[in-house]
C-alpha cells in the first residue's frame, strides 16, 4: 500500500518525548534554514515548508500564503503544531508580530530555545538546522548529542557581535 501524504510527512519527523518538546523535521532543509516538503499538486509537485503542512494538518484548514507562522520555540525546523494554542509551538502571525515576537525574547522559551536560532545569520541558521537534523537522523532524540552538535557549531562559527 502506498503511504499517504501525512504518513510520508510524519516519517520525516522525530518528536521529543516530553509534551513540550519540539517535533523536529528531518527531511530536506533549504538554504534558508527551513525545511522543505514536496506535496502532490495536480500532475506535478508543490514545495511547502513543513511547519505549514503540519499546521494545516492540525487545523484542517488551508493557510493563505499571506499568513505567516511564528515559532514560539525559535527552532526553524520544529513542526509541533496542535490546535491548543498554549501547547502549539506554531501560531499565526504577521510580519509585524514576527518582529515583536523577536523583541520579546524567549516568550515561550523551552529548553531548546537555548540553541538560539533567533538572530542568527542565514548561513549559521541553515548550518544549525542541518546539524540538528543530522544528529537526530544518526542517533535519534538524544538531547546531549543534540546540544553538543549545536555547541560545536558555535565554536567553529563564532557570532559576529
Ligand atoms: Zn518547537
Amino acid at each position: 500500500m502506498k503511504a499517504t501524504e501525512p504518513e510520508r510527512f510524519w516519517s520525516h519527523v522525530v518528536k521529543g518525548p516530553a509534551a513540550d518538546d519540539c517535533w523536529i523535521w528531518t527531511g530536506a532543509i533549504a538554504d534558508d534554514g527551513y525545511g522543505r516538503f514536496w506535496t502532490k499538486a495536480g500532475d506535478g509537485q508543490k514545495v511547502m515548508r513543513p511547519q505549514r503542512f503540519a499546521y494545516q494538518l492540525a487545523t484542517g484548514t488551508a493557510l493563505p500564503s499571506s499568513v505567516l507562522l511564528l515559532h514560539s520555540c525559535d527552532v526553524p525546523i520544529c513542526v509541533h503544531a496542535v490546535i491548543d494554542a498554549a501547547e502549539s509551538h506554531l501560531s499565526e502571525g504577521t510580519h509585524k508580530m514576527n518582529m515583536l515576537d523577536r523583541a520579546q525574547k524567549n516568550r515561550h522559551a523551552n529548553r531548546w530555545s537555548a540553541w538560539r536560532f533567533n538572530g542568527l545569520a542565514r548561513e549559521e541558521r541553515t548550518q544549525r538546522s542541518r546539524d540538528l537534523r543530522d544528529v537526530i537522523l544518526t542517533h535519534g532524540w538524544d538531547p546531549e548529542r543534540m546540544s553538543a552538535a549545536l555547541a560545536g557549531v558555535e565554536e567553529t562559527h563564532p557570532r559576529l557581535f
